[in-house]
């Protein structure tokens, strides 16, 4: 699949653990020089060791735009090039918004939004000067297909990465950059605490395909996005979650259950 991507360079932000770790192994296999970025450098390294090859790591903050300059300029003395920047780091912590401070919403969206703005901005040279690139943001389904109680400012920073993906489009459409989103619904990572099991339950019940997608899932969906094959689409999100925003209501999926004689 996408053998187009073969000797391209890619660096994936957030990528010590979970989803991160899962795209740029994704990244690896189809054949891309991955810079594995994560805020402490043995984090990264361990995982550019597990995936092995021209892997590398790289200690970054996405929230700080000096460092992301810099891990532009290590990708491109490592690799030569940026082909593909995945924005994918990315933090979560609940709270309520009776409780929330306004140091909470900001480190929120600092993390998901400006760093998502800074890390782009950061591989623009790279890829205007190529006339190509391939920028696949990870956000998700919450904030923009629905919300959940306890992160109305994560929802927030998912909402605001599609607006700045779809003007960023039309902004880099000239100089064939295309820039599009994937959104995982839940996505059960390594790191997932055991005290969410009864909540992944609940929720694939509740998934057109009766699955969470997996990490693997997610991956696929920002390989393509970031493949040469995907070159018209851009401004675009691909959900990848198993179905799970589907269904209007829960009689959707009680329904179609009960016509296929399963239950
Ligand atoms: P994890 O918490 O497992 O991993 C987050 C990654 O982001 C880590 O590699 C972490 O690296 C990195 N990171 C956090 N803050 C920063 C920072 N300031 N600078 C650089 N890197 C940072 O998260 P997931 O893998 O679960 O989530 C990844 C993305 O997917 C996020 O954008 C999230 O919103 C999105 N998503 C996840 C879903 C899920 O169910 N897991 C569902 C929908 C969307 P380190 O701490 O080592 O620096």
């Amino acid at each position: 699949m996408f053998a187009s991507m073969q000797g391209c360079t890619a660096i994936v932000t957030g990528a010590s653990r979970g989803i991160g770790r899962g795209i740029a192994a994704r990244f690896a296999a189809a054949g891309m020089h991955v810079l594995v970025v994560a805020r402490r450098q043995d984090d990264a390294d361990v995982v550019a060791r597990e995936i092995g090859g021209t892997a590398s790591g790289f200690a970054a903050d996405v929230t700080d735009p000096a460092a992301m300059r810099a891990m532009a300029a290590a990708a491109r003395a490592r690799y030569g090039t940026i082909d593909v920047l995945c924005a994918n780091a990315g933090i979560f912590p609940r709270a309520r918004i009776d409780e929330m401070t306004a140091q909470d919403f900001d480190a929120m969206t600092d993390v998901n939004l400006k760093g998502t703005f800074l890390s782009v901005q950061a591989c623009l040279p790279a890829m205007k000067a190529q006339r190509q690139g391939r920028i696949v943001i990870i956000g998700s389904i919450t904030g923009t297909t629905g919300g959940y109680p306890g992160y109305a400012h994560y929802a927030a920073s998912k909402a605001g990465q599609l607006g700045f993906m779809r003007s960023a489009a039309i902004e880099l459409g000239p100089w064939d950059i295309t820039v599009n989103a994937v959104l995982p619904g839940n996505v059960q990572t390594d790191d997932q605490p055991a005290s969410k099991t009864a909540y992944q339950q609940k929720k694939l019940t509740m998934s057109a395909l009766r699955r969470l997608a997996t990490v693997e899932d997610i991956a696929n969906g920002a390989l393509f996005l970031a493949s040469r094959e995907a070159g018209a689409i851009t401004g675009q999100t691909l959900i990848v979650d198993g179905g799970q925003s589907l269904p209007e209501s829960p009689s959707a999926i009680d329904e179609a259950m009960a016509a296929a004689g399963r239950d």
